[in-house]
C-alpha cells in the first residue's frame, strides 16, 4: 500500500460536512453517489457538478444535491442547463473547460466519475491541484497510470478506488503493505456469455451483449464486461493503485459477484472484500473513509445465496482479457492504446457494424500495429496520452470501416 491512498486519522473526527465535487453526475455512477449523499444525512455538501450533454438532467441533478455550480461539457448542452437551473441561484456553464473549473471548486473529495478518454484532463488537473479524488474512471489510470500516481505523489494527494473489485482489494488490503501480498485476485462474473460456445459469442447481438446478468452499468462497461476486456482494464488500474507488479496480478470467474476481489498474503492468508452487487457500497466507502457510511444497498445473505462459485477464465472464447493482459506486461503506451482501440471496436459492435469477437481482433491489431511502428513509449503528460488516443481511434476506425 502506498501511503498516499491513507486519509489521515485526523479526517475521523472531521465534522463538518465532508466537501464533494462529482464530475460525471448524470451517469449511472454520479446518480448512484446522488443515492449515497442524500442517503447519508447531511454528511456531504456539494459544491459543483459536471455531466457531459444532458443539460437538462444536470439541472436536476443540480437542484437535487443543492450544488453551487453545475458545467456541461457540450456548449449545445448550455440552454437547457441555464433554463433548468432558472432562479436557483446556482451558476451555469459550459464547455470542456467549465468542467475543469468544477474539478478545481474547492472540495475535500472529487468523484471522477465521467466515463471515458474525457475524464482525464479535469481528473488529472483535479490531482494536481491537490484535490483527493475517489476514481471511478478507467481511462485515467489505464490511459495514464504512471503519470497520475506520479502526480498523487507529487500533490499529496490521494486516489481511493472507486470501483468494486479494486475498492475491495483496498478493504481486503487494510494496513498491509503491498510486498507483503503474494497476489491480488480480481473477480468476474462472466458476464451474459460466460456459458456461451465461442460459436455463439461470435453471433451475439449487441441487446445479447447488453443483457449484464448481475450488474446495471453504462452500455461502453456492460459490453466491456461481456468481453471480460473490462477484467483486463481493471488488472492496469490495479497495478497502478496499488503499486503490484503484473505477474501477481489474477482474475477468477465468479458468477454470482459477491465476492469482488482477494488478497493473498505471505503467510497464506487470504482476505477477501465481498459485499452484494451494488455500486452504492464501494461509492459509500470512497466518500466516508476511512469513517463508514450508512447505505441502503442490499444485505449479504450468505445462507440464501448458498454456494459461491469460481472458475478460471477461458481466454480462447474472451481474448480480450488475454489481449489486456499482454498490454499490461508490454507497459509503455500499449495500455493507452488498447484502451482506445477498444473504445471505438465497441461502438462499431453496437451500431451493429462488427461481430462480437472483432472487438478483441481489432484491439489486438492495433496494439500490434503500434508496436510495429515503435508508438510505445510511456505518455509523460496528459496531452501525450491523450494524443496516442487519438492516434489509435483513428488507427482503428480506418482498420474497420
Ligand atoms: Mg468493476
Amino acid at each position: 500500500m502506498r501511503t498516499e491512498l491513507l486519509l489521515d486519522s485526523e479526517d475521523r473526527e472531521h465534522k463538518a460536512p465532508r466537501r464533494l465535487v462529482i464530475l460525471g453526475a448524470t451517469g449511472s455512477i454520479g446518480r448512484s453517489t446522488a443515492d449515497v449523499i442524500e442517503g447519508a444525512g447531511g454528511a456531504f455538501s456539494v459544491e459543483a457538478i459536471a455531466g457531459g450533454r444532458d443539460g437538462k438532467a444536470l439541472a436536476i441533478m443540480a437542484r437535487r444535491l443543492g450544488a453551487r455550480f453545475a458545467a456541461v461539457s457540450d456548449p449545445a448542452a448550455y440552454d437547457d442547463l441555464k433554463e433548468g437551473l432558472a432562479g436557483t441561484g446556482i451558476k451555469a456553464a459550459a464547455g470542456p473547460e467549465s468542467v475543469t473549473q468544477a474539478a478545481l471548486f474547492a472540495s475535500d473529495l472529487v468523484v471522477a466519475a465521467i466515463s471515458g478518454a474525457a475524464g482525464v484532463e479535469p481528473t488529472h488537473a483535479a490531482l494536481a491541484a491537490g484535490r483527493n479524488v475517489a476514481l471511478a474512471n478507467k481511462e485515467c489510470l489505464v490511459c495514464a497510470g504512471d503519470l497520475f500516481m506520479r502526480t498523487a505523489a507529487a500533490a499529496g494527494t490521494r486516489i481511493l478506488p472507486m470501483d468494486s473489485e479494486y475498492n475491495a482489494i483496498f478493504q481486503a488490503l487494510g494496513t498491509s503493505r503491498v510486498d507483503e501480498v503474494e497476489e491480488m485476485i480480481l473477480t468476474a462474473s462472466g458476464g451474459p456469455f460466460r456459458t456461451w460456445s465461442a460459436q455463439d459469442i461470435a453471433a451475439a447481438t449487441p441487446e445479447q451483449a447488453l443483457a449484464h446478468p448481475n450488474w446495471s452499468m453504462g452500455p461502453k462497461v456492460t459490453i466491456d464486461s461481456a468481453s471480460l476486456m473490462n477484467k483486463g482494464l481493471e488488472l492496469i488500474e490495479a497495478h497502478h493503485i496499488f503499486g503490484i507488479p503484473a505477474a501477481k496480478l489474477g482474475v477468477l470467474v465468479h458468477p454470482q459477484s459477491i465476492v469482488h476481489g482477494l488478497v493473498t498474503f505471505a503467510d497464506g492468508s487470504v482476505t477477501a472484500g465481498m459485499a452484494c452487487p451494488d455500486m452504492k457500497v464501494p461509492i459509500a466507502h470512497c466518500l466516508g473513509y476511512p469513517a463508514r457510511v450508512t447505505t441502503a444497498a442490499r444485505r449479504l445473505d450468505l445462507a440464501a445465496i448458498a454456494a459461491l462459485t469460481f472458475e478460471r477464465p477461458d481466454l480462447g472464447r474472451f481474448p480480450a482479457l488475454r489481449v489486456a493482459m499482454a498490454a499490461l506486461q508490454q507497459g509503455g503506451s500499449m495500455p493507452t492504446v488498447l484502451n482506445a482501440a477498444n473504445e471505438v471496436a465497441v461502438e462499431f459492435f453496437l451500431a451493429g457494424r462488427i461481430g462480437f469477437m472483432d472487438i478483441a481482433r481489432a484491439v489486438e491489431q492495433c496494439c500490434e500495429t503500434a508496436l510495429r511502428q515503435n508508438d510505445s513509449a510511456t505518455p509523460d503528460t496528459v496531452a501525450q496520452a491523450l494524443a496516442i488516443d487519438h492516434i489509435s481511434r483513428e488507427r482503428t476506425r480506418a482498420a474497420l470501416s
